[in-house]
């Protein structure tokens, strides 16, 4: 059986279909966006998520534009907006606003800590 593919909507490399990340760019959404809390479909203009009502645009920490909140990075100034959970045996990304992890459940209470230190190390 072939396996079908689909380019990827940031970079255009052809992704496998039920990958969860593109190899190319590692963007964990290849094909389309989603939200970083609930992980529903998200479109950009979205004013909410259709799934659990999180506003569809945040300010950045880095710069204070609005940006898209099922982007990965920021919309003006490209700074990432994920941080690694705190969970050592998870680690996985998480947007930085998330409360809870989305893989582990568990609290992320240190994203304004990690932000911070992001943001320095930047300027
Ligand atoms: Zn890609
Ligand atoms: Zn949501
Ligand atoms: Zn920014
Ligand atoms: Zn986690």
């Amino acid at each position: 059986m072939a396996t079908y593919k689909q380019p990827c909507i940031h970079c255009g490399e052809m992704v496998e279909r039920d990958a969860h990340f593109c190899p190319a760019c590692y963007s964990r959404s290849p094909f389309g966006y989603h939200c970083p809390n609930c992980l529903k479909p998200m479109k950009r203009g979205n004013a909410v998520c259709p799934g659990c009502g999180r506003p569809g645009v945040t300010n950045c920490p880095y710069c204070d534009r609005l940006t898209f909140a099922g982007n990965e990075n920021c919309d003006s100034c490209g700074m990432p907006l994920l941080i690694s959970c705190e969970n050592k045996r998870c680690q996985e990304p998480q947007f930085f606003e998330n409360q809870r992890c989305t893989a582990c459940g568990k609290p992320v209470k240190k994203a304004a800590k990690q932000i911070e230190a992001l943001r320095k190390r930047g300027r």
